[in-house]
């Protein structure tokens, strides 16, 4: 669904992503994992195009990723993303949070975006929050709010970059169970994350990154219990 083939980017001197290939199958779930400053966050922001790169292709569901116009726009839609930060509209409303996006970018009459984005709320589990502001919600719901708001897009795949990372302990695991479901009914997810109970029990294939380089793949069980390298065997000492 998603190819990422001899991905190569830099940001003046620094060669943050080099040579990376990729393929992410419908209904995938693959977590990746790696040190900060590895190219985490740019490997997830290149897939979307928030980020422009150097040399490589991408391409979604095998139509290349322009560098601009129409295409790009619809292109841009098939991939949801959630961020560290909730990135929600302060002076908007939970529903209209998830409502904007869907007349805007997707054209659908106002009346069918707020009964698409109810159904969603509630899915998440904050149907009965939809008339408040952002800042009057926790910051558990204000993500869940942030995932339904991406899935009003109907994306082709949703990526996550340490979406539970800014909550409160005490709420991670309600984002972390929105996910589970998510990854349960299907959908091709690329996540980020430093939860490695998630990793291990939803993800399908975990990704370990290393200066700009994939440098290990494996099933979480797998890479848990027996990493090839020892950067990755480094990194797990610290992380678990
Ligand atoms: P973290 O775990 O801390 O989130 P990461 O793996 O997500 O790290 P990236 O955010 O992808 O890492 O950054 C990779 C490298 O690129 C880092 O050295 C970072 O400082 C650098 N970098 C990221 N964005 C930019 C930018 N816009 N301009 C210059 N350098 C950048
Ligand atoms: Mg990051």
């Amino acid at each position: 669904l998603v190819a990422l083939s001899g991905v190569n980017k830099h940001f003046g001197a620094l060669h943050v992503l080099q040579d990376v290939d990729l393929e992410i199958a419908r209904g995938e779930v693959v977590v990746l994992i790696g040190p900060s400053g590895s190219g985490k966050s740019t490997l997830c922001r290149t897939i979307n195009r928030l980020e422009t790169i150097d040399s490589g292709t991408i391409t979604i569901d095998g139509r290349p990723l322009p560098a601009e116009g129409k295409e790009l726009a619809r292109l841009r839609a098939e991939v949801g993303m959630v961020f560290q930060s909730f990135n929600l509209f302060a002076h908007k409303t939970v529903l209209e949070n998830v409502v904007l996006a869907q007349v805007k970018v997707r054209k659908v009459a106002k009346a069918e975006a707020e009964a698409t984005a109810r159904e969603l709320l509630e899915r998440v589990g904050v149907g009965a929050q939809a008339d408040k502001y952002p800042a009057q919600l926790s910051g558990g719901q204000q993500q869940r709010v942030a995932i339904a708001r991406a899935l009003a897009m109907k994306p082709k795949v949703m990526l996550f970059d340490e979406p539970t990372s800014a909550l409160d302990p005490e709420m991670v695991n309600e984002v972390l169970e929105v996910m589970r479901s998510l990854a349960a009914e299907g959908m091709t997810m690329v996540v980020v994350t430093h939860e490695m109970g998630f990793a291990r029990s939803a993800a399908n294939r975990v990704l370990f990154m290393a200066d700009g380089r994939i440098v290990e793949e494996n099933t979480p069980d797998a890479f848990f219990t027996a990493p090839r390298t020892d950067r990755a065997k480094d990194f797990l000492s610290k992380i678990l």
